[in-house]
């Protein structure tokens, strides 16, 4: 399975920050045993997509409509006519933020299908959550109610994203990554037979070039969702080598 990176811009970028968008979708020319994809802020998306034409350029949310009265929402065929390929869904920011539910994020997860899109849709703890010793079962049951029941690897990949190691520089113990990772897996395969076997499962929250290659490494970690340090390619390379 060919690995993942996707960078995750958050509330980052403006005009200004084109060139570095165009040094990062280099890196895909330079890498082409490894998928690599940006998702960036809403407002960036149509010009960066207009001078890259063939890089992954997600957005980071969709609204599960089409269109209507939801000020300040962007639809998926509107992220498609910005030249979107893929958006990431539920990041723990929104669910958290936006008080997003997992029936809110599974229904944006089949609308952003529906338009053609790939979705990454992200899963994970709160600190409180693993001491207390209900990481496994939170995090499944976000699986559970996230993912639509005609999901396919083709278009969806999940992000398991401890809450506590995003931008925090903390990142879990390898055994727990491996844990993790293996329960989402046997879930994945028992929902989903051999397709299943295909979802990609990225790990995020504080990868950086130092930890990639050992985080890469662990079995059913397919790939990363990488914020803070995509945010240049300098720093977003040494993930790509890793994953490489
Ligand atoms: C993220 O935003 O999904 C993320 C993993 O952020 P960071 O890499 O900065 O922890």
């Amino acid at each position: 399975m060919q690995k993942y990176i996707v960078g995750n811009w958050k509330m980052n970028g403006t005009s200004s920050d084109l060139q570095e968008i165009s040094a990062i979708a280099a890196l895909a020319t330079q890498y082409p045993l490894v998928d690599i994809a940006i998702c960036l802020p809403a407002t960036l998306i149509a010009r960066a997509t207009a001078s890259m034409p063939d890089f992954a350029i997600g957005g980071q949310d969709c609204h599960h409509e089409v269109s209507g009265a939801h000020t300040g929402c962007v639809s998926p065929p509107m992220l498609v006519d910005a030249g979107a390929t893929l958006t990431i869904i539920g990041h723990s920011e929104r669910r958290s933020d936006q008080y997003e539910t997992n029936a809110n994020i599974c229904a944006k997860a089949s609308a952003a299908h529906a338009a053609g899109l790939k979705s990454i849709v992200c899963v994970g703890e709160t600190l409180a959550e693993r001491d207390a010793g209900q990481a496994l079962e939170i995090v499944l049951g976000q699986l559970e109610g996230s993912l639509p029941d005609d999901a396919t690897a083709d278009w969806l990949s999940v992000a398991y994203e401890p809450v506590w190691a995003i931008g925090t520089g903390r990142i879990p113990d390898e055994s727990d990554v491996a844990e993790m990772h293996f329960a989402i897996r046997k879930q994945l395969i028992s929902r989903f037979g051999s397709n299943g076997e295909m979802i990609r499962i990225l790990y995020g929250g504080s990868m950086n070039g130092e930890n990639a290659s050992m985080l890469l490494a662990i079995p059913n970690v397919d790939g990363g969702l990488i914020g803070g340090a995509s945010l240049t390619a300098v720093k977003f390379e040494p993930i790509i080598k890793a994953a490489a």
